[in-house]
């Protein structure tokens, strides 16, 4: 029998300064910690892979927490240990976040020496003004030199993240934004709306009236308005926020959103493999403690939702096919009266082989599948 490639997500939780709209698993003032969360990090990647023995591997991603913090020599022993323990296929995508307020050329070097061919860089805004607000460490200046140094090292397959929704953000300003990224000529933008998250400054500022973000149909224009400039300058949009020139795709969220297994490493990280969620623990401290990840066996329910779900953030849709294959049931029969209600309503279509949200469907997605999957 075949063994499906799977992916793997690498979590580096360092960061020099926490923005100020962040809730992602990552530390401040604890850079000191890198060597220690170096061997505990490729202790766990040996560990699982005694467990799951050298599967193939498709994609790596190194996620965060800011990557780019991490020394090239620990970078070296992290993927070192990964082509050690897993079977990594010659083609495989291999991706590194990047901050271009910390993005070095040796960095950038090792990082291209141990096979990483793919850089995503956290630009997030082209005005000032904005960087300040969201509390990042960078300038636009320092975006482009960041592209420029990842192109002098042999980078071509860039993707910039940028936000919409940003406080006082009008589609004036996020299109300029834009056109500076589309300047740098990436092959993969992603743009996302800004989420207030509690327990952060900009959730308090937000609580005491003090943060000024777009109504909702400002957002949701500046959504479609995105959309429009990006396809016009030739980038397709493949998922909600996500944009690409041809065959460039992050093949490593195009997998998971296609519900392919993956294995997670690093403090906070998921995976999902062979129906068994992975979920490690949260804090710096309690990971490098060598604290055991919850290990959940998904129900059947479970994954005709996550699935189902997933897919639906994805142009292309759920595929009927993919899924009778994994969940031995289809689609239509498990919701039928449901989804051709939303078909004949305008917000979901039947396009070939697979279900697929209109644009309607995907202004109302999040009610849209709470009615679905209740
Ligand atoms: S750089 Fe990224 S992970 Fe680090 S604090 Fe900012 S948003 Fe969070």
């Amino acid at each position: 029998m075949t063994i499906q490639p799977v992916g793997l997500y690498l979590h580096l939780p360092f960061c020099e300064k926490k923005c100020s709209y962040c809730d992602f698993p990552s530390y401040a003032g604890r850079l000191h910690q890198r060597e220690a969360y170096t061997q505990t990090l490729c202790g766990e990647i040996r560990q699982r892979a005694r467990e799951t023995g050298k599967l193939p591997v498709d994609t790596v991603f190194l996620g965060g927490g800011t990557p780019s913090l991490m020394k090239p020599a620990q970078l070296e022993q992290i993927l070192g240990t990964v082509f050690d323990c897993f079977d990594v296929q010659t083609d495989a995508e291999i991706t590194s976040e990047g901050n271009p307020g910390t993005l070095t050329r040796d960095y950038l070097d090792m990082a291209k020496n141990m096979g990483v061919n793919r850089l995503s860089l956290g630009a997030q805004s082209a005005h000032e003004g904005e960087l300040q607000t969201l509390g990042r460490i960078h300038t636009w200046a320092q975006v482009e030199e960041a592209v420029k140094l990842a192109r002098a090292a042999g980078f071509d397959n860039l993707n910039i993240d940028l936000m919409s929704a940003l406080p006082g953000q009008d589609w004036k300003a996020l299109k300029a934004s834009l056109e500076k990224a589309l300047a740098l000529q990436p092959a993969h933008m992603s743009v996302y709306s800004l989420i207030l998250e509690e327990g952060t400054p900009f959730y308090d500022l937000h609580q005491a009236g003090q943060l000024p973000l777009p109504e909702d149909e400002v957002e949701r224009e500046l959504y479609w308005n995105t959309a429009e400039l990006l396809e016009k300058h030739g980038f397709h949009r493949y998922e909600i926020s996500n944009y690409c020139k041809s065959g460039f795709e992050c093949c490593h969220n195009l997998n998971t959103w296609r519900y392919h297994d993956y294995l997670g490493f690093g403090l906070s990280a998921a995976g999902l493999y062979r129906g068994v969620r992975q979920k490690n623990v949260n804090g710096l401290d309690e990971y490098l403690n060598g604290e055991a990840p919850q290990m959940e066996a998904l129900t059947a329910a479970d994954q005709r939702f996550e699935q189902a779900m997933l897919a639906l953030r994805l142009r292309e849709g759920l595929s009927l096919e993919a899924f009778e294959k994994r969940q031995g049931i289809g689609v239509f029969d498990l919701w039928g009266d449901i989804l051709h209600r939303h078909i004949k309503d305008g917000l979901l279509v039947l396009a070939g082989d697979a279900l697929v949200l209109t644009s309607r469907g995907f202004d109302l997605m999040d009610r849209l599948l709470l009615d679905i999957f209740p």
